[in-house]
């Protein structure tokens, strides 16, 4: 199973694809919210890179902890409370668990949960979780099918792309982007494509 040695190249691949198409997601963010999403992104993630060693020689649920806290102390916005909620539920989803894809997947769709919980939020309401949440299913049901990793990473990433597809002509009902009512209507959300982009830069890091 992955361990969190991978962790500073998963790490370094998502900085690089967040600094790539750095530009498109802050136009995202400023149609619809304040412009600031990619930049609260990647100061969660340079605040990773530098704590990357020390993580990588953690088993899995100290590696959530310490991933979950740091990214709290990192990224202000409504983002850095979600993602420190998603890290900080894998931490308690997994304590004291065999260390296997089936048990990331359960605690990873707990995870989500929490995020939603978090948010008072669901699908449907333009925002990360409708990456987020297909994505935890599919990733449940692919795993419970007994499916090759390469396919679970197919489905999963179909799912996410789907995913943030679906948000543009969603009306938003929270975060900034529900301050515009019907002019939220057109664009993508800017949280749901830097989920995209995240999962798709794991997936071909673990390929
Ligand atoms: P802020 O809106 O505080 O500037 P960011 O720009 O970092 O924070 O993050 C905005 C993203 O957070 C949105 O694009 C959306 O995907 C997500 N988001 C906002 N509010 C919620 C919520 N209640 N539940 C889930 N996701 C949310
Ligand atoms: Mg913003
Ligand atoms: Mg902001």
């Amino acid at each position: 199973p992955l361990s969190p040695a991978k962790f500073p190249d998963l790490i370094e691949a998502i900085s690089a694809t967040l600094n790539e198409h750095a530009d498109a997601i802050t136009q995202l963010d400023q149609a619809i919210g304040d412009g600031d999403h990619v930049f609260n992104l990647q100061r969660g993630v340079e605040a990773l890179q530098s704590h990357a060693t020390e993580i990588a020689d953690l088993d899995w649920p100290a590696a959530w902890q310490k991933i979950g806290m740091t990214v709290m102390a990192a990224i202000g916005g409504a983002s850095g409370s979600l993602y420190a909620t998603l890290f900080i539920s894998l931490n308690k989803n997994t304590k004291d668990k065999p260390v296997s894809i089936q048990t990331f997947a359960e605690a990873f769709q707990l995870a989500v949960a929490a995020v939603k919980q978090r948010g008072k939020a669901d699908v449907g309401e333009k925002t990360m979780l409708d990456v987020w949440v297909p994505v935890a299913e599919t990733l449940k049901r692919a795993v419970s099918e007994g499916q090759q990793l390469n396919v679970i990473l197919d489905q999963v990433c179909a799912a996410a792309e789907a995913g943030v597809e679906s948000t543009r002509d969603m009306l938003a009902t929270k975060g900034r982007a529900s301050f515009l009512g019907e002019r939220s209507k057109g664009h993508i959300d800017a949280g749901a494509k830097t989920a995209q982009l995240m999962i798709e830069a794991i997936a071909r890091q673990i390929r």
